[in-house]
């Protein structure tokens, strides 16, 4: 029997990908619901997510979105657009010169091999190294905003950029996709389906997590930082590393209903480059038809 704690989307995606298998399964939660940061109301006509509101699509969750009878929604093609704040909204935000420098300096490292990361990059040295300091300041860190809300400095480039260097993809869908009733419909109809699978769920438990004392069967899928807090690295083969080496992101979501049209941008957003504000990232209006 597998044991999974937390019944997050991680805690659940990897008992679908263990019941795939054939192996049965419990799912610990220490909460009354399943979903963890995840969840979808409704207030006033309008969906609220309070955390994720759409996942990067691939093969193994648009089959899981099919498994669990979910028909993927993309977002809206006006969201595509995107805009980057310098001086102005722009679509583009590099000048002409800065352009060309940016397409020499990708071409160079195309041919002489340097678009990979390397080792432990971090994103702004990745960015600066391959697309230079406007290709970093006016690109990446605002892109990087509008994911991770976080510095190129402190994030991996390999962990960030690896999916594009490193695995082969083979994608119906492309960008993020929801569930008609939001990302809450994508666990609930997780949840039934595995139920239906014959994953047991033991609600309101709260286990006592022993990462230390491994048992071949138990998965740990709890949040970051109870993970960190509850983890003895003295007994791990890094033993150097330490509870504050570990920083966690913090990230909220604000919605807001405005009653009169505010001055409606066509497309997702703006992304404000660190340089331009000192905020990390504006979102203007809804992605998926759903909100
Ligand atoms: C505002 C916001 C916006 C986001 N936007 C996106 C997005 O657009 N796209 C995207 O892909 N991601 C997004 N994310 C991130 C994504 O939502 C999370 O990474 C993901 O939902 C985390 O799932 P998890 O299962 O790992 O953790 P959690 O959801 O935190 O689940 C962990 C579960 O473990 C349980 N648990 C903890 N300790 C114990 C214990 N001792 N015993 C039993 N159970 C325990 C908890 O109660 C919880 O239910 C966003 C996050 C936030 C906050």
């Amino acid at each position: 029997m597998i044991r999974i704690i937390g019944a997050g989307f991680s805690g659940l995606s990897l008992a679908y990908f263990f019941t795939k298998l054939g192996n049965p399964v419990t799912v610990v939660e220490k909460k009354s619901r399943t979903g963890g940061v995840i969840s979808s109301e409704y207030r006033s006509d309008m969906l609220i997510e309070s955390a994720a509101n759409g996942f990067l699509a691939s093969e193994k969750l648009e089959d899981l979105f099919a498994d669990i009878g979910i028909q993927p929604l993309s977002p809206k093609k006006e969201s595509r657009k995107k805009y980057i704040f310098r001086k102005g909204l722009r679509r583009w935000p590099l000048s002409f010169d800065e352009t060309i420098m940016l397409f020499a300096r990708v071409a160079f490292g195309f041919v002489t091999g340097g678009l990979k990361p390397r080792g432990h990059e971090s994103l702004k040295a990745w960015a600066q190294r391959v697309l230079g300091l406007a290709g970093n300041d006016y690109l990446i860190q605002p892109m990087v905003n509008g994911i991770f809300a976080q510095k190129t400095e402190i994030l991996s480039a390999k962990l960030v950029l690896g999916s594009m260097f490193f695995k082969k993809r083979r994608r119906h869908l492309k960008g993020l996709i929801s569930a008609p009733n939001g990302m809450g419909e994508v666990i609930q109809k997780l949840e039934s389906y595995l139920r239906n699978q014959g994953v047991l769920f033991e609600l309101d438990k709260d286990e006592k997590t022993q990462p230390n004392t491994p048992q071949h069967n138990t998965f740990l899928a709890i949040d970051f930082e109870s993970a960190i807090s509850s983890f003895d690295f003295s007994k791990t083969q890094q033993p150097e590393l330490k509870k504050d080496d570990f920083k966690s992101l913090s990230l909220a979501r604000v919605t807001l209903n405005f009653k009169n049209k505010v001055d409606q941008i066509d497309g997702f957003g703006v992304l404000f480059p660190n340089k331009e504000r000192e905020f990390f990232y504006l979102r203007c209006s809804s992605q998926f038809e759903n909100f």
